[in-house]
C-alpha cells in the first residue's frame, strides 16, 4: 500500500481517539487484486451500507470490462485489433478510450496504454507476475520496438473502433484505478455524500473533509516501513503515486519492475517513486506512469500534462518536488534536503 489514510493509522493505533469521533466511518473490501478502503465522515449507517455496495458495483464493473487478460470487453477489443478487424463499442468504452488517447498524447506517448504486448512480453499480465523468470529477449523487444504501436494508432468514429497498427494491445493497468476512482466518486456525489475518500491499494481521491479538519493521508516510503511524507488534502484532489517496490520480480539478483519505458522497451530505472496530486484522479494516475518513465526530465513532463504537484525519490534516494509541492507535503523528521524543479 503506497500512501496510507492517516485516519486509518489513527484508527488501528488509537481506537479510543476514533470512539470521539463517531462520526467517520471506514469500510473495506477487495476488487482490482487489491483492497479498496472508503472513509465516509457524517454518514448515517444504512447510507454507509448502501453507498458501500454502489462503489463494490463500480470498482466490479471497472474490472470486469478492462481486465487485460481474463475474457473482458477489452479482450474483445484486443482480438479485433490483432485480426485488423473493426469493432463496435459502447460510449462508456470509447470515453475512456478517448481519454487514454489524449493522455497519452500529452505523454508524448511515455504512457502508452497501447503497448499491452510489450507488457504481455514482461509478463505483467498475468496473474503470477511476481514469479522469478528471464527477462524476454532483446529481439523480442527490438521487434516490438520497431512496431511502434501508440494510441495515435487507434480510430473511434461512429461507434466504431479500428486501428492503423495490428500490434497494438490495450492495457489500462497505469490508469485503469484512476478511472475507477473518479467513477465511484462520482457514484458518491450522486448519493449526496459530499465528504470522504476512495483508497485503491494506497492511492486515492478525497472530497470534502474531515468535519473541521482536512482528510491527512501518508505517501509510503519506497524503500522503508512507514510513511516518507504526509499531505492535508484541501476540498477535492487525488493522490497517486507509481513507484518500484510494489509489483517487479527478481532474476538472479536483480529486480525488473511493472512501468517500463516505451522508448527501450525496459523497466524505468531512474526513480523510486513518483507521487502526483491533482483533482482528477485519472489523470493523476496517468501521470504518475508517465512521470516515472520521464525520470530525470520529470517537470518536462509534469508541464506538458498540466501537473503542479509533484513528489519524486529519484533512484539514489534524493527527493525532488515541483514548487507548488514544497508548500504541500510535510516530510517525516523533516527530512531535508529535497531538490525543487521546474520546466526548463
Ligand atoms: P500501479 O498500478 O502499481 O499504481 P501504475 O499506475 O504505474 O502502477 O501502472 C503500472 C501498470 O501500467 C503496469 O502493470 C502495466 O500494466 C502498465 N504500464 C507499464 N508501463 C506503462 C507505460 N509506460 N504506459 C502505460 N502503462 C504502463
Ligand atoms: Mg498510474
Amino acid at each position: 500500500m503506497k500512501i496510507i489514510s492517516l485516519l486509518l493509522i489513527c484508527c488501528t493505533l488509537t481506537l479510543a481517539a476514533c470512539d470521539s469521533e463517531p462520526r467517520a466511518r471506514q469500510a473495506k473490501f477487495y476488487a482490482f487484486g487489491t483492497e479498496i478502503g472508503v472513509s465516509l465522515y457524517d454518514v448515517d449507517k444504512e447510507t454507509a451500507n448502501n453507498t458501500i455496495d454502489i462503489l463494490e458495483q463500480t470498482f466490479s464493473n471497472v474490472n470486469n470490462t478492462w481486465h487485460a487478460w481474463q475474457p473482458s470487453t477489452l479482450t474483445r477489443i484486443n482480438e479485433a485489433i490483432a485480426s485488423k478487424q473493426a469493432i463496435a463499442i459502447e460510449q462508456d468504452v470509447a470515453q475512456l478510450i478517448s481519454l487514454a488517447s489524449s493522455l497519452a498524447k500529452d505523454s508524448q506517448h511515455l504512457f502508452n496504454p497501447a503497448a499491452g504486448k510489450l507488457f504481455e512480453l514482461w509478463g505483467f499480465h498475468q496473474d503470477n507476475w511476481f514469479e522469478s523468470r528471464p527477462p524476454p529477449s532483446a529481439e523480442d523487444i527490438n521487434n516490438w520496438l520497431a512496431s511502434n504501436p501508440t494510441m495515435a494508432d487507434i480510430d473511434i468514429e461512429n461507434g466504431k473502433l479500428t486501428s492503423t497498427n495490428p500490434a497494438v494491445k490495450l492495457g489500462f493497468g497505469g490508469f485503469a484505478k484512476g478511472y475507477a476512482v473518479d467513477q465511484a466518486i462520482a457514484a458518491l456525489q450522486q448519493q449526496g455524500i459530499s465528504d470522504a475518500i476512495v483508497n485503491i491499494g494506497g492511492d486515492l481521491r478525497a472530497i470534502g473533509s474531515h468535519g473541521k479538519r482536512p482528510w491527512i493521508v501518508g505517501i509510503r516510503h519506497p524503500r522503508q516501513e512507514g510513511i516518507l511524507a504526509s499531505i492535508a488534502l484541501k476540498g477535492d484532489e487525488s493522490v497517486f503515486t507509481s513507484g518500484d517496490y510494489e509489483r517487479f520480480f527478481l532474476y538472479e539478483g536483480k529486480r525488473y519492475p511493472h512501468i517500463i519505458d516505451p522508448r527501450t522497451g525496459y523497466p524505468a530505472d531512474q526513480a523510486m517513486s513518483v507521487t502526483v496530486l491533482h483533482s482528477n484522479a485519472s489523470l493523476a494516475d496517468a501521470a504518475a506512469t508517465a512521470l516515472f518513465v520521464a525520470g530525470e526530465d520529470w517537470p518536462n513532463m509534469a508541464a506538458a500534462m498540466a501537473i503542479d504537484h509533484v513528489m519524486l525519490v529519484r533512484s539514489d534516494g534524493q527527493i525532488e518536488l515541483s514548487p507548488k509541492m514544497v508548500d504541500r507535503v510535510q516530510l517525516i523528521n523533516n527530512r531535508k534536503p529535497v531538490i525543487i524543479r521546474s520546466a526548463d
